[in-house]
C-alpha cells in the first residue's frame, strides 16, 4: 500500500474514532475490515468519490428503548433494549437478538456491522442488523423470560417485518425466546408473517435452522481442510463454549471422525483427551441448561478433567473453534496454538479472536477463518426460512442441508478467490473482508446517495 493511502486509512480510522468515542468493539471491527480492502478501495473511484467506507461505518439507524418488566416477586426493572439496522442495501435488515448483562451500543454496533458483511456473503437478498438488551437471564424463571421477551417486543415490533428487519436469535435467545417474542409481534401487529427466523418448526419454523451455525462452521472447515488433502478423521478439535454453536458444532466433527478434546464455559474448560463421546454430545444437546452445569453433567458421565478459569486454548490440538463470545482468543492464547502445532483456527461466534491473535495466526501461518465466513451458515439458513416462510412452503431437512453445505462451499471458494495464495498460505481473513465488501460496495453505490 502506498504511503498515501496509509495516511487516507489512517485518517479514516480517526475519523470513525472521533465519531464513536469509547466502542472500541465497534472500532475494531470497521477497523479489521478496513485494513483489508483499503487497497482495493483506494484504486476505485466511484467507491472514493460516493464515500462508502465513511457511509458504511454509520448504521442506517440505531433504536434504543426502554424495557420494563416484572420479576416473580412483583419487582419492577428497567432494562435498555437496541436494535441497530447497520445496511439495508442488499435486502431487509437481518441478523439476531443477544440478550447478556454485557450488551451495550458498540456491542451490537460492531455485530450489526459484521452482520451487514456476512450477510452478503451468503449470496441471499439480506441486509445487516442486531438486537438485544443488556438484561441477564441466567437464574430466571421461564414466566420472567417470557415477560421480558413480551416487554422487549412490545417496542421492537413497530421497527421490524418479514420486509423491513427480521431479528433472528444469538446468544440466550434461542427457540424458546424466539417463541415468546414471536407470539408477542403476531398478537400487537395483527399478522402472521415471518418476521422472526428461528421459529418453533410448528410455527414456521425451518429444519436444520437450529444446527445451521455449528454444522454450517464444520463444514467450511473442511473445504478448508480438503484444500490441503486432508479430512477431519483423526484430528484434534478444541471448541470453546457449550451454547448451540459449540455443541452442533461438536456434534458434526465427531460425527465426521475429529475427536472433539474439549468444550467450555465462562467459569472453565472440560478437557478429555480421549475425545467427548458421540452420545454424551447427542444426550445434553437438547438440555436447557447453564453451560458449566452442562459441562459438569458429561463430565459425571464421560470423565476428562475441569479446569476452572482456564481457556480450551493451552490444550495440544490441530483445529481450534472458538465458538464463545468475541475476544475471547487473544495474542498469548494465540501462541500457545501455534506452539501447538494448531492448523486452522475457524470461528463459530463473531470475533471471537482479538487482533493480536489475528497478527500472530498470520505471521505463523495458522490458517484463520473469520466468523463472518465460517459461522455464516445460521444466517444462511434464517434466509432460506424467510424464503419458505414467504412462499407458504416448508421443505425437506435433506434439501436444506444440502444447501447449507453448498452456501458454505461458495463462501470458501469466494474467500480463496479474493485472498489469492501467498507460498501456500491463504489469508481467508482478507478474502472474505474483500468478497463481502465488493457486493456491499456496490449495492450501496448503486442506489445513489
Ligand atoms: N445470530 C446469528 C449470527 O450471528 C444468526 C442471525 C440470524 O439468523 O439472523 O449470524
Amino acid at each position: 500500500m502506498a504511503s498515501s493511502d496509509e495516511r487516507c486509512m489512517e485518517d479514516f480510522v480517526d475519523w470513525v474514532e472521533s465519531r464513536n468515542p469509547n466502542e472500541p468493539e465497534f472500532i475494531q471491527a470497521v477497523r479489521d475490515l478496513a485494513c483489508d480492502v483499503y487497497d482495493s478501495y483506494s484504486e476505485n473511484t466511484a467507491w472514493q468519490s460516493a464515500k462508502i467506507l465513511h457511509r458504511l461505518s454509520e448504521s442506517d439507524r440505531i433504536i434504543t428503548f426502554r424495557v420494563c418488566w416484572e420479576d416473580d416477586e412483583g419487582e419492577v426493572h428497567v432494562n435498555r433494549g437496541w436494535r441497530v439496522q447497520h445496511c439495508g442495501a442488499i435486502g431487509p435488515y437481518k441478523g439476531g437478538i443477544r440478550f447478556h448483562p454485557s450488551v451495550n451500543a458498540s456491542i451490537l454496533k460492531f455485530l450489526a456491522f459484521e452482520q451487514t458483511f456476512k450477510n452478503a456473503l451468503t449470496g441471499l437478498p439480506i441486509g445487516g442488523g442486531k438486537g438485544g438488551s443488556d438484561f441477564d437471564p441466567r437464574g430466571r424463571s421461564d414466566r420472567e423470560i417470557m415477560r421480558f421477551c413480551q416487554a422487549f417486543m412490545d417496542e421492537l415490533y413497530r421497527h421490524i417485518g418479514e420486509n423491513t428487519d427480521v431479528p433472528a436469535g444469538d446468544i440466550n435467545v434461542g427457540q424458546r425466546e424466539i417463541g415468546y417474542l414471536f407470539g408477542q409481534y403476531r398478537r400487537l401487529a395483527n399478522t402472521f408473517s415471518g418476521a422472526l427466523t428461528g421459529k418453533d418448526i410448528e410455527f414456521g419454523g425451518s429444519h436444520v435452522r437450529l444446527e445451521a451455525t455449528g454444522y454450517g462452521l464444520i463444514y467450511f472447515l473442511r473445504c478448508m481442510l480438503a484444500r490441503r488433502d486432508q479430512d477431519l478423521e483423526g484430528l484434534d478439535v478444541a471448541i470453546s463454549g457449550a451454547g448451540n454453536v459449540a455443541l452442533h458444532a461438536a456434534q458434526k466433527a465427531t460425527e465426521l471422525g475429529a475427536k472433539v478434546i474439549t468444550l467450555s464455559s465462562s467459569k472453565g474448560v472440560l478437557h478429555n483427551s480421549e475425545g467427548i463421546p458421540a452420545e454424551e454430545i447427542d444426550r445434553v444437546i437438547d438440555l436447557r441448561m447453564d453451560s458449566t452445569e452442562l459441562l459438569q453433567e458429561i463430565r459425571k458421565k464421560s470423565g476428562g478433567d475441569w479446569h476452572e478459569g482456564e481457556k480450551p486454548w493451552q490444550f495440544s490440538c490441530d483445529i481450534a473453534l472458538p465458538c464463545a463470545t468475541q475476544n475471547e482468543l487473544d495474542g498469548d492464547d494465540a501462541e500457545a496454538l501455534a506452539q501447538s502445532q494448531c492448523l486452522i483456527v475457524a470461528e463459530g461466534a463473531n470475533m471471537p479472536c482479538t487482533e493480536t491473535a489475528i497478527s500472530v495466526f498470520k505471521e505463523k501461518r495458522v490458517l484463520h477463518a473469520p466468523g463472518k465466513a465460517s459461522n455464516a451458515g445460521g444466517v444462511a439458513l434464517s434466509g432460506l426460512e424467510m424464503a419458505q416462510n414467504a412462499s407458504f412452503s416448508r421443505w425437506e431437512q435433506q434439501r436444506l442441508d444440502q444447501q447449507l453445505l453448498e452456501i458454505m462451499q461458495d463462501i470458501h471458494s469466494q474467500c480463496v478467490e479474493h485472498a489469492g495464495e501467498h507460498d501456500g498460505y491463504v489469508d481467508y481473513h482478507r478474502g472474505a473482508n474483500i468478497a463481502a465488501f465488493y457486493r456491499v460496495a456496490n449495492a450501496v453505490l448503486a442506489q445513489g446517495v
